[in-house]
């Protein structure tokens, strides 16, 4: 791979590995174990493993080898490793850099599971934990202590759209000798930032736009050599979170096709987001790249486009928020997102139903709140199911 090439070009063909019959498209190394030619071979590879040496499919295997080193590429990352889940990978890169006694700062607007993972079981390793409004720099600086190890964040948090200053958080966590942890799959490895603003490493659910067709789990984080080779690997290789080699395979050809998809899924994003907001029915309509979003500035500074998801607030609560789903046609109810179909999802019912009202009300999960995923269906279709389902409320 040419370091200069574009995103596009490295999309197609970075991290490509031929095997002796020159296949086109990429082989799926379906194999758990690689086999030594000697005893002195095995040796060797269990002393030092070179770049094209494999010893067993939980530690690495060349498919998932081949999409770990596309996906560094596009996202400027000089390692990667991928994952069963992105559950798995922000469990690995969390536990991969704690131990007891340690310190974490996270922002409180997280995915459900990552919320669980903070809140519930790194307390249980003596780890504890503080909580901030990722907007407000002041918290930030207030929650750092010196045995403060690790801050966690989601870039663009699910599923109320606020935004975070990646930059200026790095800079407080790194002055306090913490590393960062960022959650991106909100920004989208098209329009990521993370590593430019600071980041130490990047995690991904490329269960969202990578594979973006809902086919496959996956995961991966991204960072420094040092960081991936001496902390995550160890960890990953002998807690079992590998990424199949099949599901590697889907991940490697959907990056293919993911700038294409994410581009087109945003601008009819754009699209939707701009016709609906102010809309009489709603209370508010959440998306980056609004004018009317309260983080404008900071979304426009740090994000190239506003990504494939928008959430509105319909007025009249659950009941408005039920009616308006159950009228939509082309819209599925899901609780999946970044797909090529378009889905919509109740956060106070489902991805966040387990949390207590009190901090749905701090984290903006209102009854209306629906959030809205742009798939590759026709925008102008998009719109006029979403406009014909608020005329039934
Ligand atoms: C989906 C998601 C995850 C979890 O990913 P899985 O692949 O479902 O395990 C983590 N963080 C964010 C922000 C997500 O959207």
């Amino acid at each position: 791979m040419k370091k200069d090439w574009s995103k596009q070009t490295k999309l197609v063909h970075a991290g490509t590995r031929r095997s002796q019959y020159g296949e086109v498209s990429e082989a799926i190394f379906l194999t758990q174990g690689f086999v030594y030619d000697t005893a002195e071979a095995a040796e060797a590879r269990f002393v030092k493993a070179q770049e094209d040496e494999f010893i067993y499919a939980r530690y690495g295997n060349p498919t998932v080898r081949m999409f770990e080193d596309r996906i560094a590429a596009l996202e400027g990352a000089e390692d990667a490793f991928a994952t069963a889940s992105g559950m798995a990978a922000v469990n690995a890169a969390m536990m991969s850099l704690l131990k007891a006694g340690d310190h974490v700062v996270s922002s409180r607007a997280l995915f459900g599971s990552c919320l669980y993972i903070l809140e519930e079981i790194l307390p249980r390793f003596g780890v504890e934990v503080t909580f901030v409004d990722g907007g407000d720099l002041e918290q930030w600086k207030q929650a750092m202590r010196p045995e403060t190890r690790a801050v966690f964040l989601e870039s663009v948090s699910n599923p109320t759209l606020e935004m975070i200053d990646l930059k200026a958080v790095c800079d407080i966590a790194h002055g306090a000798g913490a590393t960062v942890v960022v959650d991106n799959v909100f920004a989208t490895p098209i329009y990521s930032y993370a590593l430019k603003s600071g980041a130490d490493l990047v995690v991904y659910s490329t269960t969202k736009h990578v594979d973006g067709q809902g086919r496959c789990l996956g995961g991966v984080i991204l960072g420094s050599r040092d960081l991936i080779r001496k902390t995550v690997e160890p960890f990953l290789k002998h807690t079992g979170g590998a990424m199949s080699p099949f599901n590697a395979w889907v991940m490697l050809k959907s990056l293919e096709t993911l700038d294409l998809r994410v581009r087109a899924q945003t601008a009819t994003a754009m699209a939707v987001a701009t016709a609906l907001d102010g809309h009489p029915k709603l209370h508010r309509t959440l998306y980056p790249h609004l004018q009317s979003h309260p983080q404008y500035a900071l979304a426009k500074a740090q994000m190239e486009q506003g990504g494939t998801v928008l959430a509105i607030d319909v007025k009249g609560g659950k009941d408005a928020a039920f009616k308006f789903l159950n009228a939509l046609n082309i819209f599925i109810i899901s609780n999946n997102f970044a797909d090529a179909k378009s889905i919509v999802t109740h956060p106070a019912t489902t991805t966040h139903q387990r949390l207590p009202d009190p901090q749905k009300d701090t984290l903006g999960i209102t009854p209306g709140l629906i959030r809205v995923s742009l798939g590759l269906e026709d925008a102008g279709d998009l719109t006029h199911d979403i406009l014909q389902a608020l005329d039934a409320i």
